[in-house]
């Protein structure tokens, strides 16, 4: 056997001599081998449990972010779903501003003097009673609400309180508190109710009445009317709330004619007793031959009775 065979140095000097076993040398360095081994065995263990250890935790904070990214997706996908919502009513804003200068544009300036013309040869001292009552429950006129904060937009130009963009603001609002009911101005015919978006409208009426007259009552929070239901002035269509594009509980009212928006505030302040005001205050109608019109169809309800004289010499 190799451990039997041993193998002695004799190292000899001037002091004297000594000897040293091989065999026991190579013992002693397997044995510090071995230790060595075991030291690097040892360490590798050791990071092998750290590194697994540290890819747990990368793990988790993977998780996180995957978390984080989806999170930001979704808003992401919130703010391009509002952006295409801005553009939307932006559009339609657009559209309706283009509509009013289509209609108003033409001879607007020739249509004033005219309408100054028109003025003098409406005889007003020889509107009857029973005319202005007509006007009265036909044409839209005072509040569509009984109560209210104040009035919070005017009607025309202004800085858009979301869009942060000049438009032109097509109603009057009246800041109220939601569920205030409200009334059509005048009798007609419900042209449309709906719930939904209706281009920053939110919950939308609009009622067509005689003579090209028409009302929208915008962003409420319940319609209390049908599509093509007949409508009497002061009857209950809604009631108030904040729906659409609205910074607060209120009501947006219009009055259109032939689509055009005019300024609400001449028919809203408009009643029997200032009954001659909106004929200087809203000069874009027609008042002379509309007022011949209702002259006219009254006429053909009392065909016995002479026809009323509504016209002084032209
Ligand atoms: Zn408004």
């Amino acid at each position: 056997m190799m451990g039997d065979k041993r193998l002695v140095l004799m190292v000899t000097d001037q002091n004297g001599s000594f000897h040293i076993n091989v065999s026991m040398i190579f013992r002693q360095l397997s044995l510090y081998f071995l230790l060595f081994i075991l030291a690097i065995v040892l360490f590798v263990g050791i990071s092998i449990s750290a590194f697994n250890t540290e890819i747990k935790d990368i793990n988790t904070k993977t998780i996180l972010i995957e978390k984080q990214y989806q999170k930001m997706l979704k808003k992401n996908l919130y703010l391009n779903d509002q952006i295409s919502q801005r553009l939307e009513e932006i559009t339609l804003a657009g559209d309706r501003v283009n509509d009013l200068e289509g209609v108003v544009g033409v001879n607007k300036e020739d249509e004033l003097t005219n309408n100054d013309d028109l003025l003098t040869r409406i005889d007003l001292a020889s509107i009857t009673g029973a005319q202005k009552a007509f006007v009265m429950k036909f044409i839209p006129n005072g509040h569509p609400l009984s109560h209210f904060r104040r009035i919070s937009a005017g009607f025309g130009n202004r800085m858009h309180p979301i869009l942060h963009i000049l438009h032109k603001h097509t109603g009057l609002d009246f800041s109220t508190e939601i569920n205030t009911p409200i009334y059509a101005t005048a009798d007609g015919v419900v042209d449309f109710a709906a719930n939904g978006w209706n281009g920053g409208y939110g919950k939308l009426v609009k009622i067509a009445h005689s003579f090209g007259f028409k009302t929208y009552y915008a962003h409420l929070n319940t319609i209390a009317v049908k599509n093509g239901e007949f409508v009497k002035k002061g009857q209950i269509i809604a009631y108030s709330g904040n729906s659409g594009v609205s910074t607060g509980p209120h009501l947006h009212y219009e009055v259109r004619f032939l689509n055009q928006p005019l300024n609400p505030i001449h028919f809203v302040r408009w009643d029997m007793k200032n009954f001659n005001s909106i004929f200087e205050k809203e000069r874009t109608i027609a008042w002379h031959s509309l007022l011949t019109t209702i002259n006219n169809l009254m006429g053909q309800e009392k065909q016995d009775q002479p026809q009323l004289s509504l016209l002084g010499p032209s």
